[in-house]
């Protein structure tokens, strides 16, 4: 077993354990974020935009989390979906878009106007803004993967409810899966708070890897508040400049 193979295993074991509830190993903030830093051994993506087909995540291999399916799987089993009342008035489902295999996954909270009419998610004036923060990433939307936490457009833009979020968290913790990613970034308050089980505000969560199913999150505002708030987008691009080092994207 190499070092980075030792560490891994020990740090899966640690959370394994954290989660039946084990006590005697609590960390303070400071050394969570050292040990959510530390490798996950993995096969190196290029930026580039991969072929389809991947080996299996070194990790992954025979673990019970391991992708079993594909996003055009759990596309086609989303279906027309009606298991929630927002189905009455949406337009077209908002899936996701990107790469399959993308290294970093960004997740925001539901379709707006313009994503309902076309299908496709953050392609409005606050989907404008997230495609330049992508570009200033020196990535592309191509090589990312984009979706929402709630896969139909609430009225009126409304917040959507929380039996309307535990409908559409199952898909958005399959296509994880699937994608199974380097790093997700949540934008905003909604998708922060579904994945990692807080209610903390996005000013409190952000700037530090959090982890969701051992993938490390980075919790930054959502593009439609920078666009009222502008002032805020010195920190996103702070939070940004954390996932590219962990990607080895220079500056
Ligand atoms: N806001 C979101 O959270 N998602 C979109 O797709 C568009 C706007």
């Amino acid at each position: 077993m190499t070092f980075d193979e030792t560490i891994n295993s020990l740090r899966i074991t640690l959370q394994q354990m954290a989660r039946w509830g084990c006590a005697g190993f609590q960390c303070p903030p400071e050394s969570l974020t050292t040990i959510q830093g530390w490798a996950r051994p993995r096969a190196e993506k290029s930026n580039q935009r991969q072929p389809v087909e991947k080996a299996p995540h070194p990790i992954m291999a025979g673990h019970e989390t391991a992708a079993t399916e594909t996003l055009e799987q759990i596309g086609s089993d989303l279906g027309d979906c009606r298991r929630c009342r927002l189905s009455a008035g949406r337009t077209r489902i908002v899936f996701g878009q990107g790469n399959p295999q993308a290294r970093l996954v960004f997740v925001g909270e539901a379709p707006g106007f313009e994503e309902d009419r076309s299908g496709s998610p953050f392609v409005g004036p606050a989907g404008q803004l997230l495609t330049k923060i992508i570009e200033a990433m020196k990535l592309t939307r191509d090589q990312v993967y984009i979706c929402n936490v709630i896969k139909c457009r609430p009225p009126d833009n409304r917040d959507p409810e929380q039996d309307e979020i535990a409908s559409c968290r199952p898909f958005l913790e399959r296509q994880i899966a699937a994608i199974n990613p380097e790093v997700i970034c949540t934008l905003g308050s909604h998708a922060a708070h579904t994945l990692l089980d807080t209610n903390l505000p996005v000013s409190r969560l952000r700037g530090r890897f959090q982890a969701f199913n051992e993938i490390r999150v980075m919790p930054t505002y959502h593009p439609a508040y920078l666009l009222r708030h502008p002032e805020r987008k010195r920190d996103v691009w702070e939070d940004m400049k954390k996932i590219m080092a962990l990607l080895h994207i220079p500056l």
